[in-house]
């Protein structure tokens, strides 16, 4: 395939805003597409696909969830939801924040959040002062080194001035009290959370470098082991792991870092825009190190922005060799296994990467949406073309914003041996049809060299769970109809894009 390029600037981030355009408009994103990855690649770059519509929807996450991924776990800092309380609960079911500290070496770590508790009378008559009180009492509580105020939809809707009262307080308490507008009902796209986490975090908390740190190197992750450490050790390097479990001040120092990594585009590629745009920290534009090519691409690119050309090439060499055996290995048992993706945009494409490195059979790949360009406007970030580029045609790729009813039959055409998710919940899915089923919750345990191997005696022994997963299909019952059993298009329910049918389809779910 012919590597796509966007031939167009990076999109211009803009820390005098208050917000952040959500990925809707700003990254053209879609939730919903059948057909094949160099397909999507194609017309992607040409920008024809829509958000469309659907006449029935099952579920969804929100924008401010993606918010409290990310802010319910920075070091020291408090949390206040503005928002009904119900608000609270993806972020709080989501925590493991106990096993993560651990995972990490760290010492245990506090989450401080509290709600508004938004009433039916405060959407009246306006919720502020309910706000002023609550982020007076996160002081008062926790004493802590910085407090975020996520929005929501009903602080959205009835148009609390949340700007204002963060900035009074914040003269007023002395620390960063920083607005997050992430109300649900703004974007379709919940990953637009994390960009308005990461506006706030940019606006209000980092600061321009006192001394350049050229042996750092900022990694935004989630709350992941530490694989990138030993990995970028062997060049010389520190890693700056952000910005869940990191503290405010390491926060504020983003801007002193040699240059940025992710773990992920999807995740981080608008701060490492803005810390570039901003601040002269490089991005790294090369694939994340999942696989064994992307390892190697992403290490020489690091090398490249600090300095350590000269070693990296006998560090590949030599990584290569040392893992050489264990690889041969967890190859032989995987060979033939026929496995399925589930999972966010990017991570998907690295979760890829890594499967056809350790030579399964890849039955096809739903993301959970698609941007259709990057913020850093390379192809270079384009995950899905350097999939493409990387692996050849995927034939069997769909977008699906998580919804229960499509995965079903995605799944049930599909037939693997093995199911691999990013979202603990999506496990339910494939523990009812009775298809062992892996979550990939710590993706740094994937990075890298060591990283390909762990995944793969990983798979060995899911896949060894089948005669369980067997058992619990067995005790089922599907809550689906026969009529949609029968329906042949598991998009049926979806407006058609670029010149399909204009008409819903209704269908029968009773
Ligand atoms: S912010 Fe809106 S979409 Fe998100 S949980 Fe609250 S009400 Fe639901």
């Amino acid at each position: 395939m012919n590597r796509m390029v966007y031939g167009e600037r990076a999109y211009m981030v803009n820390l005098e805003l208050s917000e952040v355009e959500v990925r809707d408009r700003r990254l053209k994103s879609i939730i919903s597409y059948q057909g094949s990855a160099r397909d999507l690649c194609e017309r992607s770059q040409k920008r024809q696909l829509h958000l469309t519509e659907r006449s029935f929807g099952q579920c969804s996450d929100c924008s401010q969830g993606c918010s409290q991924t990310l802010t319910y776990v920075i070091r020291g800092a408090a949390v206040v939801d503005h928002a009904p309380i119900g608000c609270s609960a993806p972020g709080a079911t989501n925590l493991t924040v106990d096993v993560s500290t651990k995972a990490r070496g760290l010492p245990p770590q506090k989450v401080q959040v509290l709600s508004t508790n938004i009433q039916e009378k405060d959407t009246v008559y306006g919720g502020l002062e309910k706000l002023r009180a609550t982020i007076l009492e996160a002081k008062r509580r926790f004493d802590p080194t910085a407090i975020f105020v996520l929005s929501s939809c009903a602080a959205g809707i009835v148009g609390d001035d949340i700007e204002s009262v963060t900035g009074e307080l914040q003269e007023e308490l002395g620390i960063p009290v920083v607005p997050v507008f992430c109300e649900g009902f703004k974007s379709r796209i919940w990953s637009s959370g994390f960009d308005a986490a990461f506006h706030g975090i940019l606006t209000r908390i980092v600061k321009p470098p006192v001394k350049k740190q050229m042996d750092l190197v900022n990694v935004f992750n989630f709350e992941g082991s530490d694989t990138f450490g030993p990995l970028l050790g062997k060049l010389g390097l520190r890693v700056n792991y952000v910005v869940p479990l990191a503290d405010v001040e390491v926060l504020e120092k983003l801007s002193e870092a040699a240059c940025t990594a992710h773990i992920c585009e999807t995740l981080a590629m608008y701060p490492a825009a803005a810390l570039e745009q901003k601040y002269g920290v490089p991005e790294v534009k090369a694939p994340p190190p999942f696989g064994i090519d992307w390892t190697d691409n992403w290490l020489r690119e690091v090398a490249r922005l600090t300095g350590k050309d000269a070693l990296v090439e006998d560090l590949i060499r030599s990584e290569h060799e040392r893992v050489r055996e264990a690889l041969d290995q967890v190859r032989e048992e995987l060979r033939g296994k026929r496995i399925y993706i589930f999972a966010g945009d990017s991570y998907a494409h690295s979760i890829a990467n890594m499967l056809l490195d350790l030579g399964l059979d890849l039955r096809g790949i739903t993301t959970l949406h698609h941007d259709q360009t990057t913020d850093g406007g390379t192809d270079s970030l384009d995950s899905l073309g350097n999939l493409v580029a990387s692996k050849g045609e995927i034939g069997n790729y769909t977008v699906c914003n998580k919804q229960p009813y499509q995965v079903f039959k995605l799944l049930k055409a599909a037939r693997p041996d093995i199911l691999i998710v990013r979202h603990m919940n999506m496990t339910i899915v494939g523990a009812k049809l009775g298809i062992p089923t892996m979550n990939d919750g710590d993706v740094n345990i994937s990075a890298g060299y060591d990283g390909l191997v762990r995944l793969g005696k990983r798979l060995v022994d899911a896949i060894k769970t089948k005669r369980l997963f067997e058992n619990v299909a067995r005790h089922c019952e599907s809550p689906y109809t026969t009529w949609w059993l029968e329906q042949e298009d598991p998009f049926y329910f979806e407006k058609k894009d670029a010149g399909g049918s204009e008409n819903f389809n209704e269908g029968n779910m009773e």
